[in-house]
């Protein structure tokens, strides 16, 4: 579902008027002080279109630099929204913490909805009408209290609201976790499945797709149901005829696309190809979780094989945090190894690191690695915050472009800190100047 963010400062009455959008009277709120605190999601629905209402309450109203506070707790809660309500008093009229909050929204290019609240009847509307002078589109004059033109404003924001969201959790598959077994023709695709469903016995059976062609198989290895996904296109033997290749690739990117994890298979007994690469590229760019799987280890002497696990760590850097397993899908060597390889990817892929852990680590690291200084300057990281799961996505604020050094260092560290083994991660900056 798509995500709303209600920000505003402390008193405008964000939370009457959320719980007015909710449509329940009483306040739950609970406010704790911070910018670091997590946000309080609830599931909305107007006429038949469902939202995740997002609230971005919480700061000390006594603190020390309240203004910049509040940006900040509002532009976390942003970075994760599709949508923006901000919420001020029109009786009151704009505050300079009011205008911390508009310039930091100026910044951020997304839909936005103003909602001037404490508008209970009619002759307070001019006090709305006001509001036009921010620049940030038409205000709407609503009531919390009364519930005076919520209908109006939740009509106006299902008109911008994106159909599908950019920050949502994706959806949870059901049932067993799904697994694709990708590779160029020969590596050893076909023989791995059936090492797996053959030995292990349990449940193998066909599951009809949704869609007419692929054909998954479920598994179960370790006591535990796997769906490998499309399996019928591993079974069925391609003929390389012309164009194969092209076929090949568009199967390899609907297996992703159906999958959580990819089984990267790369063949020992030959060189790296460049389909090879071509091929964990997609798996890279799916976002998937990953396992490299090194197979037809069984044709290698043991020379060959400590000059292999070099040259490996040399041209397959750049995905040094997938797993590594070697196998022979011939013999079933290393077959059990396949499966703590795949939990541990999928968790890493899952999980999800609270904003207060996130900025203790991020606070440790720039405390004792600060970035160098550049032209008298020094970029800061300010704050930062996971926006999704699956894969795990991250924004940080910082108050200058940081060099590419120091932002793989930083990503060095995440990966170290949160175990992030077998998952890819995506890591965007918000430079605030
Ligand atoms: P696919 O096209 O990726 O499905 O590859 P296949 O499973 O059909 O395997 C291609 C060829 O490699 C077959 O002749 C297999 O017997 C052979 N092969 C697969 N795995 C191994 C292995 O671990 N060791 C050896 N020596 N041969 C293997």
């Amino acid at each position: 579902d798509p995500v709303v963010a209600v920000v505003g400062r402390p008193n405008v009455g964000k939370s009457t008027v959320i719980n007015r959008i909710l449509g329940r009277r009483e306040a739950v709120v609970e406010d704790k002080p911070g910018v670091t605190r997590d946000r309080v999601s609830y599931k909305a629905e107007w006429n038949g279109k469902h939202f995740t209402l997002v609230d971005t309450g919480g700061w000390e109203s006594d603190a020390k630099g309240i203004d910049a506070q509040v940006a900040a707790q509002a532009e976390i809660a942003v970075a994760h929204a599709d949508v923006v309500v901000l919420v001020v008093d029109a009786l009151v009229g704009i505050t300079t913490m009011d205008e911390a909050i508009v310039q930091m929204l100026r910044r951020v290019k997304k839909p936005l909805l103003l909602a001037a609240n404490k508008i209970d009847d009619s002759y307070q509307e001019p006090e709305a009408a006001a509001l036009w002078s921010l620049g940030l589109g038409e205000p709407h004059p609503v009531s919390g209290v009364h519930g005076r033109g919520i209908a109006d404003l939740l009509d106006e924001l299902l008109k911008v609201m994106p159909e599908h969201s950019q920050y949502a959790e994706p959806e949870l598959f059901e049932g067993p976790r799904r697994v694709a077994i990708i590779g160029r023709p020969n590596v050893g695709k076909s023989s791995l499945l059936n090492k797996l469903a053959g030995e292990d016995r349990a449940v193998v059976n066909d599951i009809a797709g949704t869609t007419r062609d692929p054909v998954d198989e479920l598994i179960e290895l370790g006591g535990q149901p796997f769906r490998f996904v499309d399996t019928a296109g591993i079974r069925r033997r391609q003929h390389m005829a012309k164009g194969a290749e092209f076929y090949a690739s568009l199967r390899t990117q609907t297996a992703l696309e159906r999958s959580e994890v990819a089984l990267v298979l790369l063949d020992v007994s030959e060189p790296l190809s460049e389909q090879d690469v071509r091929i964990l590229q997609l798996a890279i760019d799916s976002g998937r979780a990953m396992v490299l799987v090194f197979n037809k280890w069984d044709t290698l002497d043991e020379d060959r094989r400590d000059e292999l696990e070099r040259e490996i760590d040399r041209d397959l850097s750049h995905v040094s945090w997938a797993p590594r397993v070697n196998i022979s899908a011939k013999t079933g060597w290393h077959k059990d190894k396949m499966v703590p390889a795949l939990l541990r990817s999928l968790d890493a892929w899952d999980s999800r690191i609270p904003t207060g852990r996130l900025n203790a680590f991020l606070g440790e690291i720039v405390a004792a690695h600060p970035h160098p200084l550049r032209g008298g300057k020094q970029p800061r990281i300010l704050f930062g915050t996971q926006v999704s799961s699956r894969p795990p996505k991250f924004v940080l604020f910082t108050t200058g472009f940081l060099d590419p050094g120091y932002r793989r260092f930083i990503i060095r560290r995440l990966r170290e800190t949160f175990d992030f083994e077998g998952t890819p991660l995506e890591i965007s900056m918000r430079v605030r100047e």
